[in-house]
């Protein structure tokens, strides 16, 4: 038996952790570029956690949780800048004056993201921005949709057999539209998982079929992944415009394509079950009671 010392393992855990995120003293502090994961609280880095308890001021982005928010302490100033189902939300060069000026005033700035910060979140523009103005940054990478859509749709997306990789791809084209052309994504024969994509689900499926993918494809739509309101529908490439519009089919969603979508149904762990308690961060994932 091995036995641990009491007190040891948390020990460690804080010396990581502001390894990472210890501050230097002096006015220009780094900003944090936070990854805050799909939604499950449990599913945050021992750095993002830290950080969110560290912070002075957080600008985040609406893909985050509200419980995710809610571990962060009372007294910390949340700029929401995020935009949601057309609501208004902070232009993305006024994110970064914010940023810079809140940074140069001395705070400990966090900028939290949906997701995996560095995973189709304008992150590149923010980093250059910073940069040009002098201030430091770091980054924490996260769990991204793609990889909580595969664990709690049950689709390992890489099986073997069935696909030898993965596409991730955003559903907007360049011009704010639909991806132009399918073919390049379809010739690969990978496992395609479609971020931003619920909306234009008809010129997708429309799109995927004229670069000859077959209408028999398996697909799934994974909602919420993570989040108490998870939902997976799934179906044949033919019927993706349909699916997308299934009543109460939450947002944010994630559509995956290929041949590991048919193993959702006998692979599932999570559509059967209870539920995790995604507001607690003790979640016992060993519970029968899941
Ligand atoms: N940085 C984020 C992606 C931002 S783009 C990440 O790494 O996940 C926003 C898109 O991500 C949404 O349109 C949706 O397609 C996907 N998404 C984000 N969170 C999701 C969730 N919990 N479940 C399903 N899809 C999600």
């Amino acid at each position: 038996m091995t036995t641990i010392q009491a007190g040891s393992e948390s020990a460690t855990t804080e010396q990581a952790s502001t390894q990472v995120l210890a501050l230097p003293a002096g006015p220009a502090q780094p900003v944090l570029l936070i990854s805050a994961g799909p939604g499950d609280p449990g599913l945050l880095t021992l750095h993002a956690y830290q950080a969110l308890q560290k912070a002075e001021v957080i600008l985040h982005d609406a893909l985050v949780s509200s419980a995710i928010l809610a571990l962060i302490p009372s007294g910390v100033t949340l700029i929401a800048v995020g935009k949601r189902c057309g609501a208004h939300s902070m232009d993305q060069r006024e994110i970064e004056r914010v940023m810079i000026a809140k940074a140069h005033a001395g705070l400990r700035v966090v900028r939290l993201k949906g997701g995996d910060a560095m995973m189709f979140g304008r992150i590149g523009e923010e980093m250059a921005a910073l940069k040009a103005a002098a201030v430091p940054y770091r980054v924490v990478p996260g769990v991204t949709a793609a990889s909580a859509c595969s664990a709690y749709g049950a689709m390992p997306l890489t099986h073997r057999s069935l696909s030898q990789g993965v596409t991730l791809i955003t559903g907007r084209g360049r011009d704010g539209g639909s991806v132009a052309d399918w073919s390049p994504y379809v010739a690969l024969g990978h496992t395609l998982v479609i971020y931003m994509g619920l909306k234009r689900a008809a010129a997708i499926q429309q799109g995927l079929l004229q670069a000859g993918l077959d209408g028999q494809t398996p697909v799934a739509i994974v909602g919420q992944a993570s989040q108490p309101g998870h939902q997976r529908v799934i179906g044949r490439l033919e019927q993706l415009t349909s699916l997308s519009q299934t009543p109460g089919l939450p947002s944010p969603a994630a559509i995956i394509v290929g041949a590991v979508v048919q193993l959702a149904d006998e692979l599932d762990w999570f559509q059967s079950n209870d539920r995790l308690d995604w507001k607690s961060l003790n979640t016992n994932l060993f519970s029968a009671a899941m």
